[in-house]
């Protein structure tokens, strides 16, 4: 699906008219935490066409050594996989300097740009700053108002005319909103990150659409595998080589921490030559502490002698030292040899699907029933029901909420055993007091 960005400098409306576009639907990027950190995208939907449009929050904002400071290599990766721009300005106040060094930009980039004058509710004003407006270069502007709603059916026509013009099929394809599947690659450097991730794009023939974050130069990417969307987060230090300095970002925990509080799914990655570390062990413990879906990949399987008789002892290794989530899916690659990676989207897959899985009342009651561990003496579980997905949630009611850790426990392994396996989500327990 094409891609077009929002730019401009701050202040011009561009938040507002990506909403605008997009019709207010809810954008599925957008941080959680209600700061603007993310690049938010989502689909425009026009008819029977439809476009990809991300709203770039901020990149573009600043003096000219900020902008170029901020992360000028995101910045312009960004614009030269963009397939066209809303180069945003301020259609009643007319231009500031920043305006010029963003269209300095987008010239250097090469990239198309549309020059969008926003804010135009007042014809007269407006004709004051047009001529100041064409000294940008990108010619006529186009006229709208986003807070008013106004020319805003012209404004996507002209996108969907230019873009059908450089050759783009518009059609509208498979559904993309909420049933994108967030994916975090973590591991120690030299697992082999970023090459599994290169052997799944290339060997899966997959659509990617680069989708720019913000302050930091994070990159997701859309992976489109049959139909199915994928958003890989914070791929910037997958794609490129290892310089000195990528490399000491490449270790940065705070950086794994944020992939996996932004995924749904996290690929732990192991090189199978070196083993599981603590540090392997703490990444594991917080995805599993967050409720994220976790697949073990025990990667440059090549490098083991006699590997196809080993593979039981290895599962039984991963399951001693990452014994806490050991509902995950354990898969076996070789990213220099292209091994395993279907069986590595379908654990992705599976995982998803387990986060997000309801299981009736009646199987929960029944399975309580049949506990095969006595609760610990003076506890007394009385009913329990699934209250939630990612993760799935579990509320039972008992005569105490303190409940030791080991018979918690006890009580996901009956759910695990009798109801569902789960596999590849954790799962979480609340218990209540009966009233
Ligand atoms: P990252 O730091 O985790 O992203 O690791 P890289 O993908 O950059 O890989 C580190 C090194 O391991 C590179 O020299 C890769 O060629 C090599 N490598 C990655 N995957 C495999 C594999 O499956 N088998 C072998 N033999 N080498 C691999």
């Amino acid at each position: 699906m094409p891609t077009v960005l929002i730019v401009g400098r701050s202040n011009v409306g561009k938040s507002t008219l990506f909403n605008k576009l997009i019709g207010k639907r809810k954008s599925i990027v957008a941080d959680e935490s209600g700061t603007t950190r993310d690049a938010v995208v989502d689909r425009v939907v026009w008819y029977d066409k439809e476009f990809l449009l991300v709203d770039t929050c901020g990149i573009f904002e600043g003096r000219e050594d900020e902008i170029y400071e901020k992360s000028k290599e995101m910045t312009i990766n960004a614009l030269t996989e963009a397939d066209l721009v809303l180069f945003v300005v301020d259609g009643r106040r007319g231009l500031s300097s920043e305006d010029f060094t963003v269209a300095d930009l987008l010239r250097k980039s090469e990239v198309d740009v549309i020059l969008v004058a926003n804010k135009v509710e007042n014809e007269r004003i407006y004709r004051d700053v047009l001529p100041d407006l064409y000294a940008l270069g990108f010619g006529e502007p186009f006229p709208v108002s986003a807070e008013q709603s106004k020319n805003l059916d012209e404004l996507i026509e002209l996108v969907v005319k230019r873009l059908e013009e450089k050759g783009y099929d518009l059609t509208k394809t498979a559904e993309l909103s909420e049933n994108i599947v967030r994916v975090a690659i973590v591991g120690r450097p030299n697992a082999g990150k970023s090459s599994l991730f290169n052997m799944i794009v290339k060997e899966e023939r997959a659509v990617v659409t680069p989708i720019a974050g913000t302050t930091r130069d994070t990159i997701d990417e859309l992976v489109t595998i049959d139909g199915k969307n994928y958003l890989f987060v914070d791929t910037a230090g997958l794609r490129r080589k290892s310089r000195i300095e990528d490399f000491l970002e490449r270790v940065s925990t705070l950086r794994t921490i944020e992939a996996i509080e932004r995924s749904d799914v996290v690929l732990l990655v192991i090189d199978s030559t070196e083993g599981i570390t603590r540090q392997d062990q703490k990444i594991a413990g917080l995805a599993e502490k967050r409720g994220k879906g976790t697949v073990v990949v025990l990667n440059k399987w090549d490098l083991i002698k006699h590997a196809e008789r080993r593979a039981q002892e290895f599962i039984d290794y991963v399951h001693e030292k990452l014994y806490f989530i050991d509902y995950s899916p354990i898969v076996f690659t070789s990213a220099v040899n292209k091994v395993g990676y279907k069986e590595l989207m379908r654990a992705v897959n599976t995982a998803y699907e387990s986060l997000n899985r309801r299981v009736p009342t009646s199987a929960v009651n029944s399975a309580l029933q049949r506990m095969i561990a006595k609760p610990p003496h003076g506890i007394k579980i009385y009913y329990g029901l699934q209250v939630d997905i990612r993760p799935p949630t579990f509320l039972f009611f008992a005569n105490k909420t303190e409940i030791p850790e080991s018979f918690q426990n006890a009580i996901r392994r009956t759910i695990r055993e009798q109801v569902d396996p789960f596999t590849g989500a954790p799962i979480f327990l609340k218990f209540k007091p009966r009233s």
